[in-house]
């Protein structure tokens, strides 16, 4: 299963799920109890065994180069049971896909937002539980960007905020901060001092953001995720593995645009 990943020099935050690898990559599809699954073949030189993973984008197969589909289907057979309830269950945690139009519901810092679609000039503006956006064009597209331009404005002047907050407790002189629009992690930094934060996190309740910049200050100190850096995220966040557990069960509904 996906296992966090971390180099010396940047480190992230990582997903429930993992980045997408460079290996060769082959689709396939086996019949599990009676269903066709379509899944993802990665064969990899270092690999000795043949592995499974499932995430938001289905059944993938880790192998060493010259197994054969016979040897992997019969892994595929052996743990049928397991594959098919993991796939369902991703099926119901997988984003909703967003059309951006009238009455559909944004969270933005954990609250839901209704948006108001209008054509108009361009603006969007927050008013009570509602998101109003005038474009002159009202299809997907041009909504989407005028929304997601005001979602990551609002994350920046959120972030940058929160980084003053705790600054001082990490005694850090500078942070410089950057938006990031990576699907598969929350926030990584770089010893030079910079952070990365995912802009989707203005989605999320205050309390997740806070251990995202938390955590990723940390990392300005202690580049790993070791007994000492999860004592200095304690030492700020004292029940950041609740959490923590909370990002990893809650991102899929933050993933949406
Ligand atoms: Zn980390």
């Amino acid at each position: 299963m996906a296992k966090p990943r971390s180099t010396p020099l940047t480190t992230q935050l990582e997903l429930p799920f993992a980045p997408i690898a460079a290996n060769p990559v082959v689709s396939n599809a086996a019949v599990l109890q009676g269903r066709a699954v379509p899944y993802i073949l990665h064969r990899s030189p270092g690999r000795r065994r043949i592995s499974l993973s499932i995430d938001e984008r289905g059944l993938r197969v880790g192998a060493p180069p010259r197994a054969s589909l016979r040897e992997i289907e019969s892994v595929l057979h052996a743990h049928a049971s397991w594959v098919l309830r993991k796939l369902a269950f991703w099926d119901d945690r997988r984003a909703p896909v967003r059309r951006w139009e009238s009455g559909e519901m944004v969270s933005y810092l954990g609250l839901p937002l209704q948006l108001a679609v209008a054509p108009g000039a361009r603006r969007v503006a927050l008013t009570g539980t509602h998101l109003q956006i005038c474009s002159p064009n009202v299809a997907t597209d041009a909504v989407s960007a005028l929304a997601i331009h005001w979602l990551r404005g609002q994350a920046l002047a959120h972030f940058l905020e929160r980084i003053e907050h705790f600054r001082g407790r990490f005694t850090l002189e500078a942070v410089t901060v950057k938006l990031s629009n990576a699907r598969s992690r929350w926030g990584s930094c770089h010893v030079s001092g910079r952070i990365s934060l995912n802009w989707r996190l203005i989605h999320m309740p205050p309390h997740l953001i806070d251990y995202v910049v938390v955590h990723e200050l940390a990392h300005l100190r202690e580049m790993n995720h070791s007994p000492r850096f999860w004592a200095v995220v304690g030492g700020v966040i004292a029940d950041y593995a609740a959490r923590r557990r909370e990002i990893r069960r809650e991102a899929h509904r933050y993933l949406a645009d």
